[in-house]
C-alpha cells in the first residue's frame, strides 16, 4: 500500500515549503533529504505528526465555529493562498516545534486549503483533500495523536490503520433518520444465527425445535387472518371439530338390519344404503348384513366400530370349554345295530343282551330303557336298544352324535337289501364306524361271500380282501360268535381312542322319553360326557328338573353315572324329546329361563319356517323328521285313474312318513286343490289333467309344487324314489306360452293347420306343443310348421295370431289350448 510520496508533495499537500519539510527531518534524520526524497512511513508519520498538532484545537464546539466564518470568508478568497488566521493562538497554542512561521501557517495546518487545488470548487471538509489525494486512506488530521506534545515516532506506528472509511458527515450534513421499529418484519434469520452462536450444543436441539414449532404455528395461523370465516363455516368447523373430538363409537353385532344400523350411525337410511351399494353391496331398509359389511360402511362413516358379542344365556349356563388333556380317560364305546327288516336285529340285540348273563353278572331284571351295557373282558360296551335308523336319523337331525360304532346286520341268505344300503348311507353320513354282523350262517341257504361281494358295491370291502370293513359271520339265534364280534366292537374302540372327562358337569343325549303314569316324565339318557348325579339340575331341550332317581337297565339305583352310561331318570317337568341334548346346570333359575327362550324360538321357526312339501324336498324333510306324514292330492282325467291312482301311492307308506291322499278328483287343478294343498302342506299330482291358469298362478305364489303326469308308473316311481331320497330328477318342463285354436284348416297334402291366437308368452318353431280340451291333455306333440301368414316364423309373441301345424296329430279343434313348452336338463 505504501506509495512513492515524496518532499515536495508533502509540503505542497502541507502547504509550506519543501525547505521547512526538509529541516524538519534533518533534525531526526542524519541523511540529507532532498527535495525529490520519498519520504518512508515512519518520516511521513513524524511530519504528519509534526504539522496537524499545530492545527489542534480545544474542542469539537470550538472546531465548528472556527469553522463557519471561515467557509464565509474563504468564499471570496478560494484563490487565495492565505489562510485564515483566527484562533491561531488557541490552535497552536501547544506547538513549541520549529515550526513554519507561525503567522504565515494557517492554523489549521490540518486541514489544507482548497487553494491548492485552484481547479477545485472550495470545499472545507477537513481531510477532504488527504481522501482525494490519497484515495482516502490516510490517516486525518483530527484523529491525531493526542497522548503529547512530541510524539516519539515509535509510538506513531500505525495512524493509518485507525483511519475511517469515509469522511465524517458534519453538523451540518446530519439530517434526522427515522427509524420505524413498529414494523413486523423480523429478520428471524438474524436471531437464529445470534442464537446459534451463544448456546451451547447441548441445550440448542429442544429450543430450536420448540422455537421452530413457534414460528411454524405462528405462519399457519397466518391465514386465518387473511380470510375471515363466515358464521356458516365457523358453524361447519365447530361441528368437525366436535365430531373429530367425539367419534361416534357404534357396537354392530353378527347381523345388522339396515335401518337399524343407519339409527345407530345417526345417518339416514339412504345414505347408508347409497354407502353400502359403494361397497357392493345391493340391500334394502329391512335387509340385513353380516357384520363385515355393516363394520366397512361404519368405518366409511367415519364411526368407530366395536364387534357387539352377546352373551346368550345358554352361553352363561352351559359350560362348553374343552377338556384338559389331564383329564381325559377312557370309556367305553356306544353301538347302534342298524339293517335291513328280519335280518336279525332284535334277535341280535338281545344275544348280546344275554351274552353276559351267561357270565353270571346279572341281576335284577332286565328292563327296556333303551339302552344297556353289557361286559366283556372286563370292558364295558354301551348298545343303544332300538333297532333301525328311525331314532338314529331322529337323533342326528337333533344334531346329537350319540353312536360311534354301528353293527351293521345283514342277513347271509337274503344280502344287500334296500334298507341295508340305507343304513350304509347314514352310518356313512354320521361318520360311525360299520362292523358288519353276517347273520344267520346257520341257516342252510347261507352266503357270506356273496354278502361281501354286495359290500363291496357300497364301498365297504372286508379285511380278508383287503379292506379295511371287519365283517363277523354270526349267528343270533343261536349265539353263535356272539364274543367274536364283541371283541371286534372293543377293537374298533380301541381304535377310535374314544375318550371323556368324567370331572365335570354331567351331559349328553336323551335316548328315549315317556311320561309314566307313576312316576311322571321318564327319561333315558345317555352320559357322553361328565358324570351325571341325583339331585343335579337338568335342562334337556326345553325341559328342566332335578335328577330325582337315577337308574340302569337292571333297576339298580345309582347315584352317579359317567361317559358312556346309559340310566333312566325322573324328576323332569315335562317329556323331553328323544335326541335332546341335556346339560347339568348349577343356576336352576337361569335354566328356567332359557327354557322359556327356547320354547319362543321354537314357536318362531315353527311359524317362520313352513317350508311346502316337494318331490325335491320331501326327503330332507322326512330326514329332518320336519315330515311325519306325506300330504297329497290326486287329480285325474277320470274316476278310475285317480282311484287306481291314489290307491297305489297309499301303499308307498313306510315306517318313517306316511303317505296320506287327502283329496282325489276328476277334472283340471283348480285354485280349491291348490288352496287346500297349502293348508295342508300337500303335494298335487295332476294325472292327464292341466292346472287351470289361476290355480297355477296361486300355486307358483304360495309355493305349492304341482306335479303333472301321464302313465300312472312314472308317477308311483318318482314318489318312490323322492321318499327315499333317490329322486334325481334332471329334466324339467320350461313353460314358453299358450295359444289359442281360432280356426282350423284342413289342407291336403298337408294336414291340419290350426289357425291361433297367442294368448301369453311365445311359441317357438323348436318348442313342443300340449293340446289341452277343457282343461284336459289330449296329446303331446312337436310343431311340423309355425308361419306368421305365408312365412315361416321362428317365434311369435304374444298378441299375434300364427299357424300352426303339429307332427302327429290331426284332430285338432277349435277352442283348443297349445301349450309350448321346452324340456330343459337340470341340477339341483
Ligand atoms: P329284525 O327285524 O332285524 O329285528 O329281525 P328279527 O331279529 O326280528 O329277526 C327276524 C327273524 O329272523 C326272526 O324270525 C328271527 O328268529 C330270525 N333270525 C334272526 N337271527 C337269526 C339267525 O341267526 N338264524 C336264523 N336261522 N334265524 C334268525
Amino acid at each position: 500500500m505504501m506509495m512513492k510520496y515524496r518532499v515536495h508533495e508533502v509540503a505542497k499537500d502541507l502547504g509550506v515549503p519543501s525547505k521547512d519539510v526538509i529541516d524538519f527531518l534533518s533534525k531526526y534524520y542524519n541523511e540529507p533529504h532532498k527535495h525529490m526524497t520519498a519520504l518512508s512511513e515512519e518520516e511521513l508519520n513524524l511530519v504528519f505528526e509534526h504539522y496537524t498538532q499545530k492545527g489542534e484545537v480545544a474542542n469539537f464546539d470550538t472546531y465548528f465555529n472556527m469553522k463557519k466564518p471561515e467557509t464565509a470568508k474563504a468564499q471570496p478568497t478560494a484563490e487565495q493562498k492565505t489562510p485564515v488566521a483566527e484562533n491561531s493562538a488557541a490552535a497552536s497554542s501547544g506547538t513549541a516545534e520549529k515550526t513554519p512561521p507561525a503567522n504565515t501557517r494557517p492554523q489549521q495546518g490540518n486541514r489544507p486549503q482548497s487553494g491548492t487545488q485552484p481547479n477545485r470548487p472550495q470545499n472545507n471538509r477537513p481531510g477532504q483533500q488527504f481522501q482525494q489525494a490519497h484515495g482516502g486512506q490516510q490517516n486525518r488530521p483530527s484523529r491525531a495523536p493526542t497522548g503529547g506534545q512530541h510524539p516519539a515516532p515509535q509510538a506513531q506506528q500505525t495512524p493509518t490503520a485507525a483511519a475511517p472509511a469515509g469522511p465524517r458527515p458534519s453538523a451540518a450534513d446530519r439530517t434526522v433518520r427515522h427509524v420505524d421499529t413498529r414494523g413486523a418484519q423480523v429478520e428471524l434469520d438474524k436471531y437464529n444465527m445470534r442464537y446459534e452462536e451463544i448456546t451451547p450444543d447441548r441445550a440448542k436441539k429442544d429450543n430450536i425445535q420448540r422455537k421452530q414449532k413457534l414460528h411454524q404455528r405462528s405462519a399457519n395461523r397466518r391465514p386465518n387472518y387473511a380470510k375471515r370465516e363466515t358464521e356458516a363455516e365457523k358453524l361447519k368447523r365447530l361441528v368437525f371439530e366436535k365430531s373429530k373430538k367425539t367419534q361416534l363409537k357404534v357396537s354392530i353385532p353378527d347381523e345388522i338390519a339396515v335401518g337399524e344400523l343407519a339409527a345407530r350411525l345417526k345417518v339416514t337410511a339412504a345414505d347408508l344404503i347409497k354407502k353400502l351399494m359403494a361397497l357392493g353391496v345391493m340391500a334394502a331398509i329391512s335387509d340385513t348384513v353380516d357384520y363385515d359389511t355393516a363394520a366397512l360402511a361404519a368405518i366409511e362413516f367415519g364411526a368407530k366400530v366395536e364387534h357387539e358379542v352377546v352373551v346368550t344365556i345358554e352361553e352363561q349356563l352351559i359350560d362348553d370349554s374343552e377338556d384338559k388333556e389331564e383329564d381325559l380317560e377312557v370309556r367305553s364305546p356306544v353301538v347302534v345295530v342298524m339293517g335291513h327288516v328280519d335280518h336279525g336285529k332284535t334277535s341280535l340285540l338281545d344275544a348280546i343282551r344275554h351274552s353276559d348273563v351267561a357270565t353270571g353278572e346279572a341281576g335284577g331284571i332286565t328292563q327296556h330303557i333303551g339302552a344297556y351295557r353289557v361286559k366283556l373282558q372286563g370292558r364295558y360296551l354301551t348298545f343303544l336298544d332300538t333297532p333301525g335308523h328311525a331314532a338314529f336319523t331322529s337323533m342326528r337331525a337333533r344334531g346329537a352324535q350319540a353312536t360311534d360304532i354301528a353293527i351293521l346286520v345283514v342277513a347271509a341268505d337274503d344280502g344287500i337289501m334296500p334298507q341295508t344300503i340305507e343304513a350304509i348311507n347314514h352310518a356313512k353320513a354320521a361318520e360311525v364306524s360299520i362292523i358288519v354282523a353276517i347273520n344267520k350262517i346257520d341257516k342252510p341257504g347261507a352266503d357270506p361271500q356273496r354278502v361281501m361281494q354286495g359290500l363291496t358295491e357300497y364301498g365297504l370291502v372286508p379285511e380278508e380282501w383287503g379292506g379295511d370293513t371287519i365283517c363277523v359271520p354270526v349267528s343270533a339265534k343261536k349265539h353263535e360268535n356272539i364274543d367274536k364280534l364283541l371283541e371286534m366292537v372293543l377293537l374298533v374302540a380301541d381304535m377310535k381312542n374314544l375318550r371323556a372327562n368324567p370331572k365335570r358337569a354331567g351331559t349328553g343325549v336323551v335316548i328315549e322319553a315317556k311320561l309314566d303314569k307313576g312316576r311322571g316324565p321318564v327319561a333315558t339318557l345317555l352320559v357322553q360326557n361328565g358324570t351325571l348325579h341325583t339331585g343335579d339340575v337338568l335342562i334337556a331341550g326345553t325341559t328342566v328338573g332335578h335328577v330325582r332317581a337315577m337308574t340302569d337297565e337292571k333297576g339298580n339305583k345309582l347315584e352317579d353315572a359317567g361317559p358312556s352310561v346309559p340310566v333312566e331318570i325322573t324328576g323332569l317337568s315335562e317329556v323331553p324329546a328323544a335326541g335332546d341334548v341335556f346339560h347339568c346346570v348349577q343356576d336352576e333359575r337361569m335354566a328356567r329361563e332359557l327354557v322359556e327362550q327356547r320354547r319362543t324360538q321354537e314357536k318362531e321357526e315353527q311359524f317362520g319356517a313352513i317350508q311346502k312339501v316337494t318331490l325335491d324336498n320331501l326327503f330332507d324333510q322326512m330326514q329332518l323328521g320336519e315330515i311325519k306324514e306325506f300330504n297329497v292330492i290326486v287329480k285325474a282325467d277320470v274316476q278310475g285313474s285317480a282311484e287306481a291312482l291314489k290307491q297305489s301311492l297309499l301303499k308307498l307308506s313306510n315306517d318313517e312318513v306316511k303317505l296320506k291322499v287327502i283329496h282325489s278328483g276328476v277334472g283340471a287343478i283348480n285354485e280349491s286343490d291348490v288352496q287346500l294343498a297349502e293348508a295342508f302342506n300337500a303335494l298335487v299330482i295332476g294325472f292327464n289333467v292341466r292346472p287351470e291358469t289361476a290355480a297355477r298362478d296361486n300355486a307358483a305364489m304360495a309355493g305349492v309344487e304341482l306335479r303333472m303326469y301321464r302313465v300312472i308308473y312314472d308317477c308311483i316311481a318318482e314318489v318312490e324314489a323322492a321318499m327315499k331320497g333317490m329322486l334325481a330328477p334332471k329334466v324339467r318342463e320350461v313353460q314358453l306360452g299358450r295359444a289359442e285354436v281360432r280356426l282350423v284348416y284342413k289342407i291336403s297334402n298337408v294336414g291340419t293347420i290350426a289357425g291361433c291366437y297367442v294368448l301369453e308368452g311365445k311359441v317357438t318353431r323348436g318348442s313342443q306343443i300340449r293340446v289341452v280340451r277343457d282343461g284336459i291333455v289330449i296329446t303331446e306333440d312337436e310343431i311340423s310348421s309355425l308361419k306368421r301368414f305365408k312365412d315361416d316364423a321362428k317365434e311369435v309373441q304374444q298378441g299375434f295370431e300364427c299357424g300352426i301345424g303339429l307332427e302327429k296329430y290331426n284332430d285338432i279343434k277349435e277352442g283348443d289350448i297349445f301349450e309350448s313348452f321346452i324340456m330343459e336338463e337340470y341340477r339341483d
